[in-house]
């Protein structure tokens, strides 16, 4: 296509003129892209060098000697130094070379765009002048025609007047001559001059114009051959599969071929070579176990009633652990991993051969090593296992030990106080059973001499004391074979473990007792033996009674025989039945009671006006509900046994426990007015001054008695008072606090009477007998305000948080002044600053002799 015959137009012409202007434009970018390339691939070389020299930064200890991954990095990090070098030398040519080509073929464009612009105008003005020549000597043709026309009328006109001659003729004849000649001259420029425009006409469109655009397309042709020479260059330059980046990336390639995985810790392994390292042996400390009195044996399971549940349950938990170790294991299998494997790659259709067997192996490998992590901790569970089972399979017919022998509260109490002597103040643990009496009545054994004033012997049929027996001068276990298990006197029935094992003192002492177990009773012989030992009577399928040795149609029979026979209960435990233990003159049979009314109900279960059959004495009796855990009942129990331990006529009585069987309950002396709160408000209108005053001494004495015991009540109130004969008021309810509004729960079991209780006990659980005479500031304020209710329409935390800003209760009406001193003297913050029981007593005595005296 030439421009010559196809861009003639006028339209061809400005659309040239746009193109090169549009060219112009296009070269413009270029040089300004390339100026920019040029920058980036200096900052690109640049930042090459220095990852390189970051990358090459390597530890200079030998510890990666001889690593081929390592040479194969410093050489990948070297040539790509290389490679920034030579983006940068591209770079350099780019700018001197080639975009100085691409600024003059900038310039050289302009020009000649600018020589083709003039070049035209040029042509095509000549031949506008031409036409315009043309069309002027046309017009000045028309002129002369008309002069001429004009003048030879004129002449014609003279001539026919005037005849030949005359001089007017001849000037008009003279002018029509020049007229004449004139249009002649022009008509002859005017042939001329058409005569050339037609030829220019002629070259302008055959020859000059073609002539100008063959010469333009020729220039432009010329300068797009320069126009491709630059692009090729900047194409070569920016080549990043050139040679020269071809060759850094051989080189590079061959380096981390030369990476060998077999090969790679050769001169490591080689530099380092040790023996292995000495087994560590892990010995138990045996010093940990010195306290423990026996019960924890190094490198032995303890199993006892405090951990044979936890050790169940680590058993189930460890089989299970097992069972899957097991289970992944198989999975793991290689033999069943390899066809899956290669069922799951060929679908993937991953790359070739050599990548899909390497990826086998790597997982075979992966399998092995999970497959011996799994062995290891099977084995390791194993070994627990085993010896978990051992441990609990060596325990055979006995019952499970008790890990202490008290309730988990009084335990933490007593183990306290014996460290650190009673009335020690730092022990939190006392706070939960704070009793120091508790601490009393555990040293003194169950079987001591009789209460002087004892309301009832203890019935005994048989006619045999403890001491007797213990004497070992009648043997209760040799006596007629006719008797029933019940009418051993060794056979203590429900009697708890706890008593059971203070009860059993020298090796070989014994006794049978009942127990109940998830809900299953269970007869166990209790020996000392080395410690205290609880075997459980086994039933046969014959329903005979054995231990490990013969069975016996009875179990009375079966603990003969063990006795007589002298052979151990179990070979593992080598226990010996020496001397049979009787039951002590506290623990009455159920059936010595009667129970008549009931005249209260307590925590734990009904409360009974009762008789005892052998005297017809009326008693009273707190029954523990049969559907209660074993931990209440213990704790039931306990009031039984700290009062066993006292006598005093404001003190309520104990008569005796009946543990035979169930319902368990305490037998107490009948108090027949029932609790002081509900009598003081019963009688609020009739009791006297002198009334309430005698009270207050009564609970005074009460409290003094217990101070000197070094007991500490902690739950003195009116409500735990009960109100006897002539009014007399005797303390009662050593056991557990009540269930009512006034109480707050610490924990799950433990409830503290917040308004009666010392702000020292509630802010840092520390319990003296001095919090006891707080209480009884309350039991006063009670006693006269004739069963009112301390610190009316407060909450326990309101009343608590008054009392530590310095709130104390105002004195209920017709307090006398000395009494509401002693109250106050009693709620003063520091316990020091109190008064003890013995002043108490004294102040409130000489009161009270000031009152009878003036009310006689
Ligand atoms: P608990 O200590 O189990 O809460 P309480 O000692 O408070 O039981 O007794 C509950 C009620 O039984 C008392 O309020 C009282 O009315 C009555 N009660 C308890 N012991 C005797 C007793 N020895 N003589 C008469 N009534 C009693």
């Amino acid at each position: 296509m030439r421009f010559s015959t196809n861009l003639q137009g006028r339209t061809a012409h400005e659309a040239l003129i746009s193109r090169q202007e549009a060219e112009l434009r296009l070269l413009d970018t270029m040089k300004r892209c390339l100026v920019s390339k040029i920058r980036c691939d200096r900052e690109y070389a640049l930042a090459l060098s220095s990852l390189a020299s970051q990358g090459l930064k390597i530890d200079r200890g030998d510890e990666l000697s001889g690593s081929l991954i390592l040479s194969a990095w410093k050489s990948m990090m070297e040539e790509l130094e290389n490679m920034g070098k030579v983006i940068k030398q591209n770079a350099d040519t780019l700018e001197t070379k080639t975009l100085d080509a691409l600024s003059s073929m900038y310039t050289e464009k302009r020009k000649t765009r600018k020589l083709y612009q003039e070049e035209h105008t040029k042509i095509t003005q000549q031949f506008s002048h031409l036409m315009d020549d043309v069309s002027r000597k046309k017009s000045e043709y028309q002129k002369y025609l008309e002069l001429y026309k004009l003048m030879r009328s004129r002449f014609e006109e003279h001539y026919v007047k005037s005849g030949r001659g005359g001089r007017k003729l001849d000037d008009v004849r003279d002018k029509y001559q020049k007229a004449c000649r004139k249009l002649h001259l022009t008509h002859n420029e005017y042939v001329l001059l058409l005569c050339e425009a037609t030829e220019f006409e002629k070259d302008f469109r055959t020859v000059l114009l073609p002539g100008l655009l063959e010469y333009q397309q020729s220039v432009q042709e010329a300068f797009i051959s320069t126009w491709k020479q630059v692009l090729q260059e900047v194409s070569q330059l920016s080549d990043f599969s050139s040679d020269k980046f071809k060759e850094i990336q051989k080189r590079i390639e061959a380096n981390v071929e030369a990476v060998n995985p077999a090969e790679e810790y050769k001169d490591f392994t080689e530099k380092h070579k040790t023996s292995p390292s000495d087994p560590v042996i892990f010995t138990f400390d045996e010093s940990l176990v010195e306290e423990s009195a026996g019960k924890l044996l190094p490198n032995q399971l303890t199993v006892d009633n405090l951990t044979v549940e936890w050790l169940r349950t680590k058993l189930t938990d460890l089989e299970a652990a097992i069972k899957e170790c097991q289970e992944k294991r198989v999975l793991l299998n290689p033999n069943n991993v390899s066809s899956d494997s290669l069922v799951a790659m060929a679908n993937g259709k991953a790359n070739n051969d050599n990548s899909i067997s390497n990826r086998l192996s790597g997982l075979i490998e992966t399998n092995k090593k999970e497959i011996n992590e799994l062995r290891c901790q099977e084995r390791k569970m194993q070994r627990q296992t085993e010896l978990i089972k051992s441990a609990l399979n060596e325990l055979g017919c006995e019952e499970v030990p008790s890990g202490c022998d008290l309730s988990i509260d009084n335990q933490s109490f007593i183990s306290n106080a014996n460290d650190q002597g009673v009335g020690s103040e730092n022990s939190l643990t006392k706070r939960s059973f704070g009793h120091k009496c508790i601490v009393n009545m555990l040293k003194k054994p169950f079987r001591r001499k009789s209460a002087p004033n004892s309301p009832v012997a203890p019935p005994r049929t048989k006619g045999r004391s403890a001491s007797a027996s213990r004497s070992g001068s009648v043997d209760p276990v040799a006596l007629s074979t006719n008797k029933t298990l019940m009418d051993e006197e060794w056979f203590h029935g429900v009697l708890p473990r706890e008593e059971v094992v203070r009860l059993l003192t020298q090796d070989g002492d014994f006794l049978v007792r009942e127990t109940t177990r998830n809900d299953e009773c269970q007869t166990v012989l209790s020996v000392c033996w080395r410690g205290h030992k609880h075997f459980i009577v086994q039933t046969t399928t014959e329903g005979h009674f054995r231990f490990e040795g013969p069975a016996f149609p009875s179990i009375r029979e079966l603990i003969l025989y063990q006795y007589k026979s002298g052979l151990p209960v179990t070979s593992r435990s080598g226990a010996v039945l020496h001397r049979p233990i009787p039951r002590e003159r506290w623990e009455l049979n159920n059936d010595d009671v009667l129970l008549l009314d009931k005249i209260g109900r307590g925590n734990f279960g009904d409360v009974y006006k009762a008789q005892l059959k052998s005297t017809n004495q009326e008693v009273a009796v707190k029954t523990c509900r049969v559907t209660l855990p074993e931990e209440h009942k213990k704790k039931f129990l306990q009031e039984g046994r700290i009062l066993k331990q006292y006598d005093h006529a404001n003190i309520v009585k104990l008569i005796g426990i009946c543990v035979q069987k169930q319902p368990i309950m305490i037998v107490m002396e009948l108090v027949p007015g029932g609790s002081l709160l509900t009598f003081l408000r019963k009688n609020s209108t009739h009791l006297t001054e002198a009334q309430l005053m005698n009270m207050c001494l009564d609970t005074a004495a009460g409290m003094k008695y217990l101070e000197s015991k070094n007991c500490i009540h902690r739950d003195l109130a009116a409500r735990n008072c009960l109100v006897g004969y002539s009014n007399i008021v005797k303390i009662s309810d050593f056991g557990m606090s009540r269930e009512e509004e006034e109480y707050i729960v610490s924990d799950g079991m433990k409830q503290i009477p917040i308004k009666w209780t010392a702000p020292e006990a509630l802010n840092f659980g520390k319990y003296t007998s001095l919090c006891d005479v707080w209480s009884y500031g309350i039991l006063c304020w009670e006693i006269f305000s004739r069963g009112g209710t301390p610190y009316s329409g407060m909450s326990n935390s309101k009343a608590r948080e008054k009392i530590d800003s310095g709130y104390r209760m105002p004195a209920p009406e017709n307090t006398p002044d000395e009494m509401y001193r002693l109250m106050l003297r009693c709620w003063e913050y520091q316990p020091e600053n109190r008064p003890n029981f013995e002043q108490i007593y004294t102040v409130v005595d000489t009161l009270c002799q000031a009152y009878n005296v003036s009310f006689l």
